[in-house]
């Protein structure tokens, strides 16, 4: 079955608040297979995740999925967050290992108490009970990874730990997921993973996509965009043509389903959605 799921991040404002309870119902329409929230680097946005989390579960129709990452926690903490997810119904978590706060590229430090990479978080979320288990897969190498092969054998071990799905890092060149997609298949893998779909309609997402991952943003993309600068309804409309097209070919190319970044609103990435629907319900995708 394919599945459609988008993900949100806990706002920091009352009126960040308000935004992203717009962009929820509205997607709750669409009928998401799941929707997922983003941990954050520390301190009181996690305590926003899990409330987010929990009132998704308890107010909506949807099927959250909590990331969790490995950052500043001891196993205790961890275990007692997983704990309040299973006593909200939440049984779906997205295991993470974490950047190191501030500086993302920094040393990494684990919790003296800790833990150290992200197999050891699905070993433990699956010691705690009946979790369906996502990790991160990355398209285009984690960027800490020494080289591709180790790479990928870092992941097949996560997967291996006792994780049921992967979402990939978001990219702009279907061939990077392909290729990764193969590679673990190879290597004797065969979980579902699951492309993200990050929609860029505005030039100045570029840099922050730049600091976020070290996806490879296709030029001509960028330059569309740049002419676009001025007239943020052209923006919308090529980078929502250009990642329904993404989208389309992952599809015929047999992904599991798409994973659409929303960044709390209501536009992009529902509209991609609703041509990958219109598509689909033509035929046109399953044509390949
Ligand atoms: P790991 O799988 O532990 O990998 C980290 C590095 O360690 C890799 O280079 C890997 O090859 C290496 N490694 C793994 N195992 C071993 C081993 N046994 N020996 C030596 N090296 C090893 N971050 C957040 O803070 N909050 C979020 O909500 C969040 N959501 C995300 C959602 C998705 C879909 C993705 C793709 C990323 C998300 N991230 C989030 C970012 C993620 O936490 C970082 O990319 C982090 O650097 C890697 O996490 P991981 O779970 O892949 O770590």
């Amino acid at each position: 079955m394919t599945t459609f799921s988008f993900e949100f991040f806990p706002p920091k404002t009352p009126p960040g608040e308000q935004r992203l309870w717009e962009a929820i119902r509205r997607i709750e329409l669409l009928r998401p297979d799941f929707v997922s929230v983003t941990y954050g680097a520390g301190g009181t946005s996690r305590d926003r995740t899990v409330a987010l989390t929990r009132r998704i579960a308890e107010e909506t129709t949807l099927r959250p999925v909590a990331h969790l990452t490995a950052v500043g926690h001891s196993v205790a903490e961890l275990r007692h967050i997983i704990g309040q997810y299973a006593d909200a119904g939440i049984r779906d978590v997205l295991a993470l290992r974490g950047d190191p706060p501030g500086d993302p590229k920094g040393t990494w430090t684990p919790h003296p108490k800790g833990l150290t990479y992200a197999y050891e978080l699905v070993e433990l979320v699956r010691s705690l009970g009946d979790f369906r288990i996502g990790v991160a897969a990355f398209p285009e190498k984690h960027p800490r990874s020494a080289d591709w092969q180790t790479c990928i054998r870092h992941f097949v071990a996560k997967c291996r730990a006792g994780a049921d799905y992967a979402i990939t890092q978001m990219f702009f060149h279907v061939e990077d997921y392909l290729r990764l997609r193969d590679a673990v298949a190879a290597a004797g893998c065969d979980i579902p993973i699951i492309p993200e779909i990050m929609p860029a309609t505005d030039h100045r997402q570029i840099a922050r996509f730049a600091e976020l991952s070290d996806a490879a943003f296709p030029d001509h993309l960028a330059r569309r965009l740049h002419a676009a600068r001025d007239t943020p309804h052209d923006g919308h409309r090529i980078g929502v043509e250009y990642a329904t097209a993404m989208a389309e070919r992952l599809l015929a190319e047999g992904a599991p389903g798409l994973h659409y970044i929303t960044l709390n609103k209501s536009t992009a990435a529902p509209d991609i959605h609703r041509n990958v629907l219109s598509l689909h319900s033509a035929g046109i995708l399953n044509a390949g």
